[in-house]
């Protein structure tokens, strides 16, 4: 019985990395084959989990050469200086934006405590990676094996480093956070736009990504979701209904409570699901708190 991987689609795995005791919050990915690829690190916490994972699917530590990170906050990322250690041959992929955080997290750090609070305890705290472990960019191809390929896709917006990334084995994308965070129990996206949030550019990304015509999305927060391009649409339309509300709310100088009671009164979704956030310890303030005032900063710069 396979306890830590789930195959998700042709040479695909996700890994439940079960970041502080938290089940369907982070996931990162495996693709299999002749040249095994990872996608997320995930959190410094969860290397022992994703290398649990790799072990699982009887992957070599040193057949791993390329961990594709989609941004460098914590939670995607934060782990993979230490995953490096396990990993002698891999390299990391990652936006020219984020990597110098990825060579000295020393800033990126006390940054995310204020940011997350108590929860970049629960993630901890991200290892340098060596320069020449990291490659930077923005687009480009890497090889699967077996007439694959992984395409890199600059998706900026919910971070001025945000990638995602399209693989051709299942036409699947990982979009990191650029495609909001997906509540799979209820199948339900959720905006995730804590500031500095760019909603011009998270929009741009996101027909970027429709685009693509992707037939699978696999959220880092968290699983495979079907129906990709409709659920891209929709998020584009429930991110605009938040800027709306809240670029109203500060011309009425409302509080961040008001903008958010209001979101929850108007945003079918958000209404649906209110009870589960509330009482959830990390969606409370990472929803209802951060990623409200993502859109509050966003419409008081305008
Ligand atoms: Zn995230």
């Amino acid at each position: 019985m396979r306890l830590h991987t789930k195959q998700v689609g042709k040479n695909l795995y996700m890994v439940e990395l079960e970041t502080g005791g938290f089940e369907h919050l982070i996931c990162s990915y495996i693709i299999t084959g002749e040249h095994p690829f990872l996608v997320e690190s995930g959190p410094t916490s969860s290397v022992p989990r994703l290398l649990a994972g790799l072990d699982e699917l009887n992957i070599p530590f040193e057949d791993v050469q390329y961990i594709a990170v989609t941004h460098v906050h914590l939670d995607h990322a934060g782990g993979a200086g230490t995953l490096l250690k396990s990993l002698p041959n891999a390299k990391v992929i990652v936006h020219p934006r984020g990597a110098p955080h990825l060579a000295d997290p020393e800033r990126l750090w006390p940054s995310s405590q204020s940011v997350l609070g108590f929860i970049s305890g629960i993630f901890g705290k991200p290892e340098p990676i060596p320069k020449e472990l990291l490659i930077p960019m923005t687009q480009g191809s890497f090889d699967l094996g077996d007439g694959a390929k992984l395409d890199v896709i600059e998706t900026v917006g919910h971070a001025s480093h945000n990638l995602s990334f399209y693989e051709s084995f299942n036409g699947g994308v990982f979009p990191g956070d650029a495609a909001g965070t997906y509540l799979q129990t209820f199948d339900v996206i959720v905006p995730t736009t804590p500031p500095p949030f760019h909603l011009e550019a998270a929009l741009t990304s996101l027909d970027r990504l429709i685009s693509l015509a992707p037939t699978v999305l696999y959220f880092s927060h968290f699983g495979k979701a079907t129906e990709a391009v409709k659920r891209l649409k929709d998020y584009k339309i429930q991110l605009q209904l938040w800027a709306d509300i809240a670029q109203d709310g500060v011309r009425k100088n409302q509080s961040l409570e008001q903008i958010r009671d209001r979101i929850i009164a108007e945003d079918k979704v958000m209404n649906s699901i209110i009870d589960f956030v509330r009482s959830h310890r990390i969606y409370s303030k990472t929803m209802l708190e951060n990623c409200v005032l993502g859109f509050i900063e966003y419409a008081k710069q305008k």
